[in-house]
Protein backbone atom coordinates (compact mmCIF):
# COMPACT_ATOMS: atom_id res chain seq x y z
CA UNK A 1 0.00 0.00 0.00
CA UNK A 2 1.44 3.20 -0.89
CA UNK A 3 0.49 6.10 1.10
CA UNK A 4 -2.03 8.47 -1.30
CA UNK A 5 -2.49 5.48 -4.35
CA UNK A 6 -6.10 5.78 -5.10
CA UNK A 7 -5.88 2.43 -6.76
CA UNK A 8 -4.12 0.80 -3.81
CA UNK A 9 -6.80 2.40 -1.63
CA UNK A 10 -9.66 0.47 -4.42
CA UNK A 11 -7.66 -2.78 -3.91
CA UNK A 12 -7.78 -2.91 -0.03
CA UNK A 13 -11.28 -1.72 -0.25
CA UNK A 14 -10.86 1.79 1.01
CA UNK A 15 -12.78 3.23 -1.77
CA UNK A 16 -15.67 1.83 -3.30
CA UNK A 17 -15.82 0.08 -6.93
CA UNK A 18 -17.00 -2.63 -8.31
CA UNK A 19 -14.73 -5.39 -9.27
CA UNK A 20 -15.67 -6.41 -12.65
CA UNK A 21 -13.27 -9.54 -12.48
CA UNK A 22 -10.65 -10.59 -9.88
CA UNK A 23 -8.05 -13.03 -8.86
CA UNK A 24 -5.00 -13.73 -6.66
CA UNK A 25 -3.03 -10.89 -7.88
CA UNK A 26 -5.05 -8.28 -10.16
CA UNK A 27 -8.80 -6.94 -10.23
CA UNK A 28 -10.87 -4.94 -12.85
CA UNK A 29 -12.48 -1.97 -12.56
CA UNK A 30 -14.30 0.45 -15.50
CA UNK A 31 -12.68 3.66 -15.98
CA UNK A 32 -14.02 6.87 -14.24
CA UNK A 33 -13.88 8.69 -17.57
CA UNK A 34 -14.56 5.94 -20.48
CA UNK A 35 -13.00 6.58 -23.75
CA UNK A 36 -14.47 3.67 -25.59
CA UNK A 37 -17.96 2.07 -25.24
CA UNK A 38 -16.17 -0.27 -23.15
CA UNK A 39 -13.31 1.01 -21.15
CA UNK A 40 -11.41 -0.90 -18.28
CA UNK A 41 -7.84 -1.03 -16.32
CA UNK A 42 -6.53 -3.92 -15.37
CA UNK A 43 -5.06 -3.16 -12.09
CA UNK A 44 -2.55 -5.24 -10.01
CA UNK A 45 -3.03 -5.41 -6.24
CA UNK A 46 0.44 -4.99 -5.33
CA UNK A 47 1.26 -1.07 -5.75
CA UNK A 48 4.16 -1.01 -8.68
CA UNK A 49 4.49 2.32 -10.21
CA UNK A 50 4.63 1.38 -13.73
CA UNK A 51 5.51 -1.12 -15.87
CA UNK A 52 9.18 0.13 -15.26
CA UNK A 53 9.19 -1.68 -11.99
CA UNK A 54 6.80 -4.39 -12.79
CA UNK A 55 8.25 -8.29 -11.92
CA UNK A 56 7.24 -9.22 -15.68
CA UNK A 57 9.10 -13.04 -14.87
CA UNK A 58 6.95 -13.64 -12.11
CA UNK A 59 3.81 -11.82 -13.07
CA UNK A 60 4.05 -10.88 -16.85
CA UNK A 61 2.31 -14.33 -18.23
CA UNK A 62 -0.70 -13.68 -15.96
CA UNK A 63 -1.10 -10.40 -16.38
CA UNK A 64 -1.74 -11.59 -20.07
CA UNK A 65 -3.65 -14.57 -19.12
CA UNK A 66 -6.01 -12.13 -16.89
CA UNK A 67 -6.32 -10.01 -19.59
CA UNK A 68 -7.64 -12.76 -22.02
CA UNK A 69 -9.50 -14.47 -19.07
CA UNK A 70 -11.67 -10.94 -18.50
CA UNK A 71 -12.37 -10.14 -21.80
CA UNK A 72 -13.43 -13.89 -22.33
CA UNK A 73 -15.80 -13.79 -19.20
CA UNK A 74 -17.46 -10.61 -20.56
CA UNK A 75 -18.06 -11.44 -24.29
CA UNK A 76 -15.52 -8.80 -25.53
CA UNK A 77 -13.33 -10.35 -28.39
CA UNK A 78 -11.82 -7.73 -29.96
CA UNK A 79 -10.46 -5.05 -27.70
CA UNK A 80 -6.92 -2.75 -27.81
CA UNK A 81 -4.71 -2.47 -24.44
CA UNK A 82 -2.25 0.03 -23.82
CA UNK A 83 -0.17 1.11 -21.13
CA UNK A 84 1.06 4.40 -20.08
CA UNK A 85 4.33 4.38 -18.62
CA UNK A 86 5.92 7.68 -17.51
CA UNK A 87 4.77 10.99 -17.10
CA UNK A 88 5.95 12.41 -20.31
CA UNK A 89 4.02 9.27 -22.49
CA UNK A 90 0.78 10.60 -20.30
CA UNK A 91 0.64 8.32 -17.24
CA UNK A 92 -1.74 9.96 -14.67
CA UNK A 93 -1.67 7.72 -11.94
CA UNK A 94 1.36 6.31 -10.38
CA UNK A 95 0.06 2.68 -9.75
CA UNK A 96 0.22 0.39 -12.95
CA UNK A 97 -2.97 -0.48 -15.00
CA UNK A 98 -3.77 -2.04 -18.84
CA UNK A 99 -6.18 0.01 -20.27
CA UNK A 100 -8.80 -2.42 -21.98
CA UNK A 101 -10.65 -0.50 -24.51
CA UNK A 102 -13.70 -1.94 -26.70
CA UNK A 103 -16.76 -1.06 -29.00
CA UNK A 104 -18.68 -3.50 -26.99
CA UNK A 105 -21.27 -2.07 -25.11
CA UNK A 106 -21.63 -4.15 -21.56
CA UNK A 107 -25.23 -4.57 -20.46
P1 LIG B 1 -3.21 6.92 -17.10
O1 LIG B 1 -3.23 8.21 -17.85
O2 LIG B 1 -2.75 5.75 -17.94
O3 LIG B 1 -2.48 7.03 -15.79
O4 LIG B 1 -4.71 6.59 -16.80
C1 LIG B 1 -5.35 6.80 -15.56
C2 LIG B 1 -6.78 6.43 -15.78
O5 LIG B 1 -7.36 6.21 -14.50
C3 LIG B 1 -7.61 7.51 -16.48
O6 LIG B 1 -8.19 6.96 -17.67
C4 LIG B 1 -8.67 7.88 -15.43
O7 LIG B 1 -9.92 8.15 -16.02
C5 LIG B 1 -8.70 6.64 -14.56
N1 LIG B 1 -9.13 6.86 -13.18
C6 LIG B 1 -8.66 7.76 -12.29
N2 LIG B 1 -9.25 7.62 -11.10
C7 LIG B 1 -10.10 6.55 -11.22
C8 LIG B 1 -11.00 5.90 -10.34
N3 LIG B 1 -11.17 6.29 -9.06
N4 LIG B 1 -11.71 4.85 -10.81
C9 LIG B 1 -11.56 4.45 -12.09
N5 LIG B 1 -10.73 5.02 -12.97
C10 LIG B 1 -10.01 6.06 -12.55
ZN1 LIG C 1 -0.91 1.94 -5.49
Amino acid sequence: MENNCIFCKIANGEIKSDFLYENDNFFVIKDLHPKANTHLLLIPKKHVENLNDFDAVNYGAELISTIQDVTKKLGIESYKTHINTGKDAGQEVFHLHVHILSNVKLT
